[in-house]
């Protein structure tokens, strides 16, 4: 069975989150579990957690994705930031934890505070040492659309990273958004881009270490490395595009989680909906 579902809001208690997924139609679900844009991380209760636990099992969402918040960078030079990124990372994957949940994404950072590119790949291979990972969950670096110094727009970077930390694929894989991927520079629109952008995921990562996908279409056209988010098929990616994706058979049994706009008439069961006519010979 083909994995689709959104990234949703856990506002009222992370339980709402399961009823959510439920209510636009999903099978599988990504949250914050904590304010994306403030540092502080607030646990749920035990109770919450068994909850959250208890009602996943029952409508069967799985598997499930941690984001991290967005202020993390460890690429950074400024060491008040790298540190405050450790803890905030540390506590959001004891979250994870609580919950039972199996992916972990974060942005690896951008070499920022005066930091060379070379510099802030290491710092993040430092970081990724200092994290404790939890033995049920996965950790996974984002591909990134390549803004400013942002780093991890190729998989040669998200690879270096890995490689050069302590830990291996058995705690770390990689998670890659449609979206980074095309303003990025990966022409995923065309069919040999597509075939071309895969062999190379494969071939650097490995596909067995990709745990989860970003589905979204883009408001920004093919390598601008801009990053915002349209409906499937909507914005630059376009249907033909999002078609093959879909069906690609090296890609079939990765989770698909939508991070694309909710409005009052197009909201995330839209696009579930979409991506779910897309698939060919599946029991969607
Ligand atoms: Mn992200
Ligand atoms: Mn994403
Ligand atoms: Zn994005």
């Amino acid at each position: 069975m083909r994995r689709i579902g959104a990234h949703v809001s856990i506002a009222g208690g992370v339980s709402n989150a399961i009823y959510r997924q439920q209510d636009i139609g999903g099978n599988t679900g990504q949250i914050f579990v904590s304010s994306p844009r403030i540092w502080k991380v607030s646990p749920p209760s035990s109770e919450e957690a068994s909850s959250f636990r208890m009602q996943r099992k029952k409508f069967d969402q799985a598997p499930y994705v941690v984001h991290s918040m967005y202020l993390v960078n460890l690429g950074t030079k400024n060491d008040d930031i790298f540190y405050k990124s450790l803890k905030a990372l540390q506590e959001e994957l004891n979250v994870a934890h609580m919950l039972g949940i199996e992916y972990f994404v974060f942005h690896p950072g951008a070499h920022t505070g005066g930091f060379e590119r070379e510099e802030g790949l290491k710092r993040i291979s430092q970081g990724l040492n200092e994290l404790l990972v939890p033995k049920d969950t996965k950790l996974l670096l984002e591909n990134t659309t390549g803004k400013g110094t942002t780093i991890g727009r190729t998989f040669e970077e998200l690879a270096a990273i890995i490689e050069g930390s302590d830990k291996d694929f058995s705690s770390l894989g990689i998670c890659f958004d449609t979206c980074h991927a095309f303003c990025g520079g990966f022409p995923i629109h065309t069919e040999k881009g597509l075939e071309s952008t895969i062999d190379k995921l494969d071939e650097v990562i490995g596909i067995e270490n990709l745990g989860v996908i970003h589905l979204n279409d883009s408001k920004h056209p093919f390598d601008s490395r801009k990053d915002e988010h349209e409906h499937i098929g909507m914005g630059y990616i376009g249907d033909e595009a999002f078609k093959r994706f879909l069906n690609d058979p090296l890609l079939t049994n990765i989770p698909l989680i939508l991070e694309t706009p909710v409005s009052q008439d197009l909201d995330h069961s839209w696009d579930i909906s979409k991506v779910k006519s897309f698939i060919r010979n599946s029991d969607v």
